[in-house]
């Protein structure tokens, strides 16, 4: 398909009245929500999107309501025309890009917070990002209507807040999560990634290596703390400049396991910042 034939729809009203008319005619409808700048770990979910539905909405939006007052959003990259190729060679049906007046027109008011799963991690590295997710994801899944949802484990306290705030909500739709895409080296593959120098690039996977080697040592019975521990020293060693957190959680609720050795399943979440760019990653134990 050329990025001609693939509609872009900028309301709620258009949205729902192409979802509308699919499912009348009996198809089911997967959606992919994004922040644009694509690469193929967002392709991939919409394969999967792809694989489970006959039609496959993505959504494009860069959420100012997610990002902190320090944080890039005015420097987030977006190149539509380029992401409307890319999605087209993949087979998605149609691109939802609303602007931040149709999503947050004069007078809107509601937040959605989910509290527990939002509240340790990035939850406190970042504060107020998990509530600017919740209640956009919460609009989005109900302005689409989608039979299935698809988001990356990538970021992988995202789902499981996803998954809170559908289930508590309920929100009339599937939740799938995708694997993460990773580059040849391990790093897992992020629109923020373009942030990194040269210099830096190689050391990025550095990230993905300490969570392979914290995931064996916690397999073999390695105390949670000390496991933690070295992953954060040799973080800093290889110069990242700051760790917020390598921590074990529980693989659904995100509570703090150890500082004993663990059974699995559990799941090891990461993120640091590596001269600008901050970077997060998780891995199953
Ligand atoms: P974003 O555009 O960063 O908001 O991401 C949109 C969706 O793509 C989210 O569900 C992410 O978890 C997912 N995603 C981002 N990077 C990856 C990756 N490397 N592998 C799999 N999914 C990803």
């Amino acid at each position: 398909m050329s990025p001609a034939s693939l509609p872009i729809v900028r309301t709620v009203a258009e949205l729902r009245a192409q979802v509308g008319a699919w499912r009348t005619a009996g198809d089911r409808v997967g959606f992919v929500p994004t922040m644009g700048a694509l690469h193929e770990g967002h392709l991939s979910l919409v394969r999967l999107a792809k694989a489970k539905a006959k039609r496959a909405v993505v959504s494009i939006f860069v959420n100012p309501t997610q990002f902190g007052p320090n944080e890039d959003f005015a420097a987030y990259p977006r190149n539509e025309a380029r992401d409307a190729g890319l999605l087209a060679d993949v087979g998605c049906d149609l691109i939802y890009a609303p602007t931040a007046a149709e999503m947050y027109p004069s007078g809107f008011a509601t937040t959605v917070t989910v509290a527990g799963v939002s509240e340790p991690l990035d939850g406190a590295a970042r504060p107020g990002h998990f509530a600017g997710v919740a209640t956009v994801v919460a609009k989005l899944l109900l302005q689409c209507g989608a039979d299935v949802a698809v988001f990356g484990e990538k970021d992988y306290q995202q789902l499981q807040v996803i998954r809170r705030l559908v289930a508590d909500l309920d929100i009339d739709v599937e939740i799938l999560g995708g694997p993460i895409a990773r580059a040849p080296d391990g790093l897992a593959l992020s629109s923020r990634n373009a942030y990194l120098s040269d210099a830096e690039r190689p050391i990025a996977a550095e990230l993905h290596r300490a969570l392979t080697d914290a995931v064996e040592a916690l397999r073999a019975g390695r105390p949670v703390a000390e496991v933690e521990a070295q992953a954060v020293a040799r973080l800093l060693a290889a110069g990242f400049a700051r760790v917020d957190y390598v921590e074990a959680r529980g693989p659904a609720d995100l509570a703090r396991l150890g500082p004993g050795p663990i059974q699995p399943p559990a799941r090891v979440l990461a993120a640091a910042v590596l001269g600008k760019t901050r970077l997060i990653d998780n891995l199953a134990v």
